[in-house]
């Protein structure tokens, strides 16, 4: 089992910046491949490779897939926002009321694969 660079750094904790670019470098490195950040999709995007500039690391496969991505969020966002407002101003039957929060529950369990704050890195 390989160490951590947290505790590769506390061994060396005067290393000069050399040195910590070498302990980086013999890492495992992370994944450089990754599904399409589209929970819908397949497909397989890159970080780019060692070397090469001029090009940002895909997030999503395509622009179709990001934009599917944005309208899938917007619409589970609604819907949640509405179905929560149903809950707090109806007088639902207890039976309603389960069957309501399990709309409520599938809509934020699904949300959740569609996170907000993703950076471009
Ligand atoms: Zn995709």
């Amino acid at each position: 089992m390989s160490r951590t660079l947290q505790t590769r750094l506390r061994d060396e904790p005067d290393a000069p910046i050399r040195r910590i670019l070498q302990i980086v470098a013999e890492m495992p490195e992370p994944p450089t491949s990754c599904r399409c950040m589209n929970p819908e999709c397949d497909q397989q995007c890159q970080f780019p490779k060692r070397g090469s500039t001029g090009y940002r690391p895909q997030m999503f496969c395509s622009r179709s897939c990001r934009l599917a991505f944005d309208r899938s969020r917007q619409r589970l966002e609604d819907e949640l926002s509405i179905l929560d407002d149903i809950a707090n101003t109806h007088a639902l039957t207890r039976r309603q009321r389960v069957d309501l929060q399990r709309e409520i529950g599938v809509r934020r369990w699904a949300l959740a694969r569609y996170p907000q704050e993703w950076r471009q890195p």
